[in-house]
Order: structure tokens, then C-alpha cells, then sequence
């Protein structure tokens, strides 16, 4: 390889001075455990017009490459063992996010005896966020700061 070649591949591997940090990856499995799909509607803004991947929020398809569990709806009865084997798959350390009023304690469906009571019956809960549904920038918000708590 010529000098000319080398720098020139040097310099497009330096970072430029002033670039930005890069935000903090957050890995993101999201588990519906009974939704009105309010929530996930909301979420899928977050993805397509709030460009959560700029912010280091990515979906993954598999417990094994999940840092945190995003559980939506008020967790029924039938999806219990679900969640609960999705938590037991994941690499430590993992961490659980309820989102929606629904997920953090049953919401509008508190009380019924098809649901559990929200996602802190399943699994140990680290962040609610709260709203039915939240919308994306609070979504955005609170993932954001989270994931550079993690
Ligand atoms: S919090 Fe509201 S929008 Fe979200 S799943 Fe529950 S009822 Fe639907």
C-alpha cells in the first residue's frame, strides 16, 4: 500500500475533532403482554420519526442480545410465562422497562381477573413510564437518560 493510500485510510478512520459522543446503546426486546396496541403505536413513532437508533436505541429480536426488557400492556394471565421465560433468557445485566400505564400497574385493566397487575408481578421492574399512552419524546426522554444509567 502507498503512503498516499495509507493516509488517506488513516484519516478516514480518525474521528473528526469535534464529532459528537455517541449515545449510549440500549438494546431493546420488546415484549406485548396484552396491549390495547396503543402503546406499541406510539412506539413504533419512537423508531420511524423520532430516529431512536441516533440515540442508541436499537430493537433486537432475541433475549440474548437484549440489555433491557420493554414490556407493554397490563401483563395477562396467558402471557405470564412468556415474559417470564423471555427475562430468564437474557444475559445479565439485564434490566426491565414498564411502559404505559398499563405495564407499570394494570392500568385500565387493574383489577381484572384476567391480568396479573402490570410487569412488576413478573419481573423486577427498573424504570416506569408512565402515560396511556406515553408518547414518543417521553419515550425518548426517559429511554435515553436510562440508558446512560445502565
Ligand atoms: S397504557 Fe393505555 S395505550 Fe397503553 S396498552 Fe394500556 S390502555 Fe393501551
Amino acid at each position: 500500500m502507498s503512503a498516499l493510500w495509507r493516509t488517506l485510510w488513516r484519516n478516514l478512520l480518525r474521528s473528526p475533532p469535534n464529532a459528537p459522543a455517541q449515545p449510549r446503546r440500549l438494546a431493546l426486546l420488546h415484549r406485548d403482554c396484552g396491549s390495547c396496541n396503543g402503546c406499541e403505536i406510539e412506539l413504533r413513532l419512537l423508531a420511524a420519526a423520532y430516529d431512536a437508533a441516533a440515540h442508541g436505541l436499537v430493537f433486537v429480536a432475541s433475549p440474548q442480545h437484549a440489555d433491557a426488557l420493554l414490556v407493554t400492556g397490563p401483563v395477562s394471565r396467558n402471557t405470564e410465562a412468556a415474559l417470564g421465560a423471555a427475562w430468564d433468557a437474557m444475559p445479565d445485566p439485564r434490566r426491565v422497562v414498564a411502559l404505559g400505564d398499563c405495564a407499570v400497574d394494570g392500568g385500565v385493566f387493574k383489577g381484572s381477573y384476567a391480568v396479573s397487575g402490570g410487569a412488576g408481578s413478573v419481573v423486577p421492574v427498573d424504570l416506569a413510564i408512565r402515560g396511556c399512552p406515553p408518547t414518543p419524546a417521553q419515550m425518548l426522554e426517559a429511554l435515553s437518560v436510562f440508558a446512560k444509567s445502565g
